[in-house]
């Protein structure tokens, strides 16, 4: 059994899916569990959906709900045009799904109240609908397919909008529900990103989430191979959107894939590694755009050569430096700083310590308020914004000969304020001025991957 994941871009339209649909046709002997984000964009649209509903803002509201079902409606004909009954079955089911949606939107307004359960159900609906119309059109272009209903089996906490998967609930429901969908079928589809709570309520993963269902259901299947397809040709060394001559990797260990999730690379969820690398289940970075393209397999440690693979970043990070005189020689002054960011729910990148010092690096998106102020009651608190977070990647590089040398050789004009070496070997990270980062991070690459014959003379 293999896991085939499309993300929004592979299926945003007539063109990708009938693309995606040829791609899972051809490998039906592998036994696939499509895995299918909503249609590109759509999860945005539903947000503003949402925020105007909670903002009351019927004629904004109204206009977007339009704006889905039309979008939803004429993909389905256009699909689904040779065949009348599947055609018309899937056009019912399109708006059953945005009738029952436009009910919750307007209830929403005519109260100006969103709670997070509501939003979760609002957000669910791009994966349903995308989910629903992919199904009819593969049935009808001859591949039997059962569909599933992931929030039968893919199991979260109780956060609504940022569920945690309860690896336990889905390694028990979900063989059952793929088999039970197989039945007579050349393949099954579900919806990536939602799932339920124990109460039965609606959860979503978090945004991008997709790609982590992929890997919890890749990991309670014991798939060969979880397949993860979107538009660009795999994992690259920088983010060719910033970076010129950047190029593309063969193969990555799950280690370094982990970290460039986390620091910064776009291509895959950061949680995407965690189940696959539990069963040891290889990942594929694929181009729907460009099947017969190589990709990037993501494979075990031993797998992979020691080397520099990634410079990844973070554009637009903040600093926070926290002053006290109480740190030196006292013992639990970390903890409650730590404290203090956990509570609140914060999460921290990077930490550097001296004696009367911690900086650690957040997120922009960060609500920070809460945690400063705490920290003000003991310490003097300086927040750094307009910031960025570049991070080089690759196996044991902290170990390699020279390799800090070279890290910071190309960035002799620029301030460097953090520097962290991680414990795992895989990662050397520091914080720029955010003006500074694109030529940062393109002389980095340029320095790193362009010129390996200078790089030996260190
Ligand atoms: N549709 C969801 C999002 O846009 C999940 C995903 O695409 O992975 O965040
Ligand atoms: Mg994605």
């Amino acid at each position: 059994m293999i896991i085939m994941k499309f993300g929004g871009t592979s299926v945003a339209n007539f063109e990708a899916i009938t693309r995606t649909i040829f791609i899972i046709g051809g490998k039906l002997d592998q036994k696939p569990v499509v895995v299918v984000s909503a249609l590109s964009k759509v999860t945005d649209l539903l947000y503003r959906i949402s925020d105007a509903a909670a903002s009351m803002d019927v004629a904004a509201t109204k206009e977007h709900l339009d704006t889905l079902r039309k979008r939803h409606v004429d993909l389905a004909s256009e699909l689904l045009e040779p065949s009348p009954m599947h055609k018309d079955a899937a056009v019912k089911r399109v708006n059953e799904i945005c009738d029952a949606l436009e009910d919750l939107a307007m209830a929403v307004c005519a109260v100006g109240e969103l709670s997070d359960r509501n939003k979760a159900i609002i957000i669910s609906n791009g994966e349903l609908l995308s989910s629903t119309i992919i199904c009819h059109a593969m049935n009808a272009k001859g591949i039997r397919t059962g569909f599933i209903d992931a929030r039968k089996m893919m199991i979260t906490s109780q956060s609504y909008l940022k569920g945690e998967p309860i690896v336990d609930e889905i390694i028990a429901r979900v063989p059952d529900a793929v088999a039970k969908a197989y039945e007579g079928m050349d393949a099954v589809i579900t919806q990536g990103f939602i799932g339920s709570n124990l109460n039965g309520e609606q959860t979503v993963l978090g945004r991008g989430g997709s790609d982590y269902s992929a890997s919890l259901i890749g990991m309670a299947v014991d798939a060969e191979r979880i397949e993860i397809w979107t538009d660009v040709d795999g994992v690259r060394t920088a983010d060719p959107r910033k970076v010129p001559n950047t190029k593309n990797l063969e193969k990555i260990s799950f280690e370094e894939a982990a970290e460039m999730a986390h620091f910064g690379a776009k291509v895959l969820h950061p949680l995407t590694i965690e189940p696959a690398v539990k069963k040891n289940i290889p990942i594929y970075v694929l181009n729907s755009m460009n099947p017969s393209g190589k990709g990037t397999a993501i494979l075990r440690n031993e797998l992979i050569e020691d080397g520099v693979k990634s410079v990844s970043f973070k554009e637009n990070i903040r600093v926070i430096n926290i002053f006290s005189m109480k740190m030196i020689n006292t013992s639990g002054f970390l903890r409650r700083v730590f404290e203090i960011f956990s509570e609140n729910k914060v999460s921290v990148d990077l930490i550097s310590t001296s004696e009367a010092n911690i900086s650690v690096t957040v997120d922009a998106s960060e609500k920070i308020d809460k945690v400063v102020e705490e920290l003000s009651e003991f310490a003097e608190v300086v927040v750094d914004d307009d910031k960025s977070q570049v991070s080089v990647i690759g196996k044991n590089i902290v170990k390699l000969n020279g390799m800090l040398k070279k890290t910071f050789t190309p960035l002799k004009k620029c301030n460097v304020y953090m520097i962290s070496q991680g414990a795992s070997f895989v990662n050397i990270s520091f914080v720029v001025d955010r003006e500074e980062l694109t030529e940062v991070v393109c002389d980095l690459h340029h320095h790193l991957f362009e010129q390996p014959e200078e790089l030996e003379t260190f």
